[in-house]
């Protein structure tokens, strides 16, 4: 193994930083035994905080209409083919008694930019859940808003709040989004989302389209920077309707080493094994806990919304619906040394993050 990257890693460990160029030679010099250190050292850290125990949250996908146009995602603005939808609230509050009995103890919210749900209907939603379910926590992850509303959620009672900046440089940000859309404007909901007292996640797309190493030393530093309680990060994936269709997906094995490297970056932070993880690897999520994440989000969506929420080809939705489908989670991270943990999962500020 190349000793500079091994010190490298060392160097992330201990200070929890690195340079732009210490980041793209980690990333570009990176392998195999490289990536298992990593892995093993995000363990040791993840085990420090949070043990051996995953956090589960129910993701409720609350509408496929969406008014942006991100190029890469299925359910923008422009696809024709999409198909559209939204959850009425009494479906929401069905999918989160369902998801109750099953044992979950925080429901995501999330959805395309759908000016259906005003602020209004999003903070009744949100209220009536906390009314149900006192012991649980409500995350949402519905996009780009003003301050002001990002404040009515948060005294609605919502907890968290999801959304990635998808890439740090400005360039690439022009390259995935259609002019409308600014890096400046998600970084300032992101900072919004912070001093409200969200629980903040952050992330980004491994191997979108034109994304270079030192896009993610950027991702990297900016994260280091925000210093969010989640994040999110998952393999591109194409969708046959977009005009990234022939772009190839991310690599599952990049993304691994980029949750080591987030987790020894930010010990304390909430981290999924994503849903394109394991769509991409049939042993996406443990491959990904094994990595250091620390989260799975099963689908508690009714099963005809799933089929719609087509962020890319072949989406995986499954998991979480049924009492079997999460005895079988259960049983995949048991076999490889995790156990499901009941409770709300908050973000936990250990001694040393
Ligand atoms: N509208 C909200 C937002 O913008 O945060 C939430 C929904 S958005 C569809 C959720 C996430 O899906 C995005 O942050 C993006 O990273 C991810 N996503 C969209 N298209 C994807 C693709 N083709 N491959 C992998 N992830 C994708």
């Amino acid at each position: 193994m190349d000793i500079t990257l091994y010190r490298l890693l060392e160097k992330l460990e201990r200070e929890r930083s690195l340079s732009s160029g210490e980041w793209v030679r980690l990333i570009e010099g990176r392998d195999g035994e490289l990536a298992r250190l990593a892995a093993g050292k995000a363990d040791a850290v993840r085990r420090r905080i949070y043990g051996n125990r995953v956090y589960i949250r129910g993701l409720i996908e609350i509408s496929s209409y969406c008014k942006n146009g991100c190029l890469y995602c299925g359910i923008n603005r422009d696809n024709k083919n999409a198909v559209r939808y939204r959850l009425e609230k009494s479906d929401i509050l069905a999918c989160c008694v369902k998801g109750y009995e099953l044992g979950f103890r925080t429901f995501v919210l999330q959805g395309g930019e759908d000016p259906y749900f005003t602020d209004d209907l999003v903070c009744s939603i949100v209220g009536e859940i906390k009314a149900m379910f006192p012991d649980c926590a409500v995350t949402l992850s519905l996009g780009e808003k003003s301050g002001q509303t990002y404040r009515r959620y948060f005294e609605s009672g919502a907890d968290r709040y999801l959304l990635r900046h998808e890439t740090a440089d400005e360039e690439h940000y022009k390259s995935l989004h259609p002019p409308d859309m600014s890096l400046e404007n998600r970084k300032r909901c992101l900072f919004d989302l912070k001093k409200i007292g969200f629980q903040a996640g952050s992330g980004f797309m491994v191997g979108s389209p034109h994304q270079t190493a030192a896009n993610l030393a950027d991702d990297m530093l900016f994260l280091n920077e925000l210093e969010p309680h989640m994040v999110g990060i998952g393999p591109f994936v194409h969708h046959k309707d977009t005009v990234f269709a022939d772009e190839p997906s991310g690599s599952v094995e990049l993304t691994l080493f980029l949750i080591s490297c987030i987790r020894l970056m930010l010990p304390c932070a909430l981290i999924p094994a994503t849903p394109a993880l394991g769509t991409l690897d049939g042993c996406g999520r443990e491959k990904g806990i094994c990595a250091g994440a620390n989260v799975v989000m099963p689908n508690l969506s009714p099963p005809d919304a799933r089929d719609k929420y087509m962020l890319y080809d072949n989406k995986l939705s499954s998991g979480g619906e049924s009492a079997e489908g999460l005895r079988q989670l259960s049983e995949n991270l048991n076999k490889i040394g995790y156990e499901i943990e009941i409770s709300r999962g908050d973000f936990r500020k250990g001694m040393n993050c």
